[in-house]
């Protein structure tokens, strides 16, 4: 049942990823800049990313059925393994834009504030989302905090995403929330080092925070 499963969550995954690639395409622009069209005749491009007869944008496709499979696998046979498929599709999206102009946009993270609920919900587990509600809260809370105390470090951007995050790691249960939360600090940490040490960058750069949060959270679901 796991290689069916598997092979699902890929196929969709890939279906997903089509999708996906249009919408980096045309969201990995600075704030407040219009969409990006086709890079030969400027015109809008459809939710298929096709213009021109020619496919748009990075091969993401193949990072999004990894990431949808795993997601299939760990929740086999259990009603919130749409939920958490929607959350990796969306996550890969996100950690592209982010790595591309350092923005998560609105566009995709206020939107997925209802969908992740209705598909929770879904699942019909109240206990847990009443959990995810709380987690939430407590994600994007502390975020906000941390924002504020520090500007120019936590973007809005990423305080919206740590809600998002909240209600998928709260969902889980508080252990998983507190771990996912930490890693993304941890790993942040981690990679700056790296970086440092290699003089990749320098102590006044500031790395996009979104990636380290999604793989945060992404480690901690998959755990
Ligand atoms: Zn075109």
């Amino acid at each position: 049942m796991t290689v069916v499963w598997a092979l699902s969550g890929a196929v969709a995954g890939l279906l997903a990823g089509v999708v996906g690639r249009g919408l980096v395409h045309r969201l990995a622009v600075p704030g407040g800049a219009p969409d990006r069209g086709c890079p030969r005749c400027g015109g809008p491009v459809g939710w298929t990313s096709r213009c021109c007869g020619r496919v748009l944008g990075p091969r993401l496709e193949l990072v999004t059925a990894a990431v949808v499979a795993s997601a299939a696998v760990r929740f086999a046979g259990r009603p919130e393994v749409v939920a958490f498929a929607f959350l990796g599709v969306l996550g890969v999206v996100l950690a592209l834009i982010d790595v591309a102009v350092e923005r998560l946009p609105d566009r995709l993270t206020l939107p997925a504030y209802p969908v992740l609920v209705a598909l929770l919900a879904a699942a019909g587990d109240w206990a847990a989302l009443g959990r995810a509600g709380l987690g939430c809260l407590a994600l994007g809370g502390a975020y906000l905090v941390l924002g504020l105390a520090r500007p120019g470090g936590l973007g809005p951007g990423d305080v919206k995403l740590a809600g998002v995050l909240g209600l998928a790691l709260g969902w889980l249960g508080w252990p998983e929330l507190v771990v996912g939360g930490a890693l993304a600090f941890v790993l942040l940490g981690l990679t700056s080092a790296v970086l440092l040490a290699a003089r990749r960058i320098t102590l006044r750069d500031a790395l996009a925070f979104g990636p380290f949060m999604l793989v945060g959270a992404l480690v901690a679901i998959a755990l």
